[in-house]
């Protein structure tokens, strides 16, 4: 397949993601909660997660950002559904080489999110594509996220 038709795939399905994102919206029950921006471009999202015996069990986001950052949030939901804690903090890790230009082993994991390895060609749009990434990470790592100890906690990137 020619260079420029493998673009033009990957921008339709970056499009696809951006246009009609999956789990957009809220969670009636969440463990975790979380907001982050990107002051660069101006993205904002507010990610929310449902976790039980080490698993995401549900997850959401919404917010807004412009379409990388969208689509990127849409493409991180798909592949963290279902997964482990760990597997979810491995993929997030992954993507961060990824969109750095790194090679990473397993592309396939991250599913559709593997499409937007060219950002790394586009150095002041990797933080758009992070944005829900980092978040997840955060969300995760973070114990202070849990609803129950200090509610929604407000993060800024720098
Ligand atoms: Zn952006």
């Amino acid at each position: 397949m020619a260079l420029s038709k493998l673009d033009n795939l990957y921008r339709q399905v970056i499009l696809d993601h951006s246009s009609h994102p999956h789990h957009h919206g809220s969670l009636e029950n969440s463990s975790q909660r979380i907001e982050l921006n990107n002051p660069t471009c101006g993205d904002v999202i507010h990610l929310e997660l449902d976790t039980e015996k080490g698993v995401i069990k549900d997850i959401a986001f919404s917010g807004h950002g412009c379409s990388i950052s969208t689509a990127s949030a849409s493409m991180m939901t798909d592949a963290v559904l279902g997964k482990t804690l760990e597997e979810a903090i491995a993929l997030s890790e992954d993507f961060s080489q990824l969109v750095q230009g790194k090679d990473i082993s397993e592309l396939e994991k991250l599913g559709d999110a593997a499409m937007l390895g060219g950002v790394a060609k586009f150095p002041a749009r990797i933080k758009c594509a992070t944005l829900a990434w980092k978040a997840l990470e955060k969300a995760l790592e973070d114990p202070e996220t849990g609803i129950g100890e200090s509610g929604l906690l407000k993060h800024e990137e720098d």
